[in-house]
């Protein structure tokens, strides 16, 4: 199992590998001629068919083009990694910072821990009557007592300010709408889905969706239940400034926002994914240990982690590879 798993996270970075070798499109290399081509080479979310929501680049007016794509270029390099102790996603890829413009250092995924919740709901083989509230509860007990550490965010100004969570049923919904159309833009970066994960994957998030009450009605509860089984909560602030999505695949490592702030402006941010961290987290909370259930749920938060960012973000938003 460990091999395999070794080859999916092979197949991530290899594919990345492949993409920086491309020359970008265009192809007249003239100093500015670059520049300009740097930002194109990114795909957006619509690129996909994706992007439903607000945030992205094309909903701005403070932003510098030349800064974005210098942005962009720069986070592409790698040079706003920073080391990481955790294993397993802790914190929300949400761009934000705390009232100090600071982020606890940790792996990143939609929702935080919520992203292991939702993603082994979609991808295990498991079939209960269990609803969102006790999910998490178990999610997160397992995952504490092997050793991880878990978390999740609110913000200043509503009573449940992680997308991922207040949009928990949009989202395996969007699953059920957009698969095909997520499922090829995770197979743009490795991650490819067979027939049988599609249905799968889309046949559990529809039983959730049908199973009365799945959804806890107050969503500020399944925040409030994580911080009680030992979560740790952090308060982001302000609105969201998210620019594009960093898709992190070195491992060890997340994106330093506050770095990214402090370089460019308070305006600059980006969503962070550190995708290195999907095969670990899925491996464990699958203690049955079965080799295709572990990749099944690797790929439904991968699936997660994309329909949230299609959720929230808009068509402009663009995906900068990490490798
Ligand atoms: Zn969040």
């Amino acid at each position: 199992m460990f091999e395999s798993l070794k080859n999916l996270l092979k197949h991530f970075t290899g594919s990345q590998e492949a993409k920086f070798t491309t020359p970008a499109a265009g192809g007249q290399q003239s100093e500015s001629a670059s520049h300009a081509d740097s930002s194109t080479q990114y795909h957006t979310l619509s690129k996909f068919n994706l992007g439903l929501g607000t945030i992205g680049p094309a909903n701005r007016n403070d932003i510098d083009q030349q800064t974005l794509s210098d942005m962009y270029q720069s986070i592409a390099s790698g040079k706003f990694n920073i080391p990481v102790q955790g294993m397993v996603p802790e914190i929300c890829v949400d761009g934000r910072t705390d009232k100090d413009g600071k982020r606890k250092e940790a792996p990143s995924a939609a929702g935080g821990t919520l992203s292991i919740v939702y993603g082994s709901d979609l991808g295990s083989a498991a079939n209960n009557e269990n609803d969102e509230i006790q999910l998490t509860t178990q999610t997160i007990n397992l995952l504490t007592s092997k050793g991880h550490a878990t978390g999740v965010h609110g913000d200043d100004h509503s009573s449940c300010g992680c997308g991922a969570c207040a949009k928990a049923k949009t989202i395996y919904q969007h699953i059920t709408e957009r698969i095909n159309d997520i499922a090829s833009l995770t197979s743009q970066y490795g991650i490819n889905l067979t027939e049988a994960e599609k249905e799968f994957i889309v046949q559990k998030a529809r039983n959730r969706l049908n199973q009365p009450g799945f959804f806890a009605e107050d969503r500020a509860s399944v925040l409030h239940t994580a911080q009680q089984n030992g979560s740790i909560f952090e308060e982001l602030v302000g609105v969201h400034n998210e620019l594009g999505i960093a898709l992190n695949t070195k491992p060890g490592t997340t994106v330093d926002r506050s770095a990214i702030r402090a370089k460019y402006g308070p305006q600059y941010d980006m969503f962070v994914v550190d995708a290195w961290t999907f095969g670990t987290a899925a491996k464990e909370v699958n203690p049955a240990g079965n080799d295709k259930d572990t990749q099944r749920i690797t790929k439904a938060i991968t699936l997660q982690n994309v329909a949230t960012a299609s959720v929230l973000g808009h068509g402009s938003l663009r995906i900068i590879p990490i490798a």
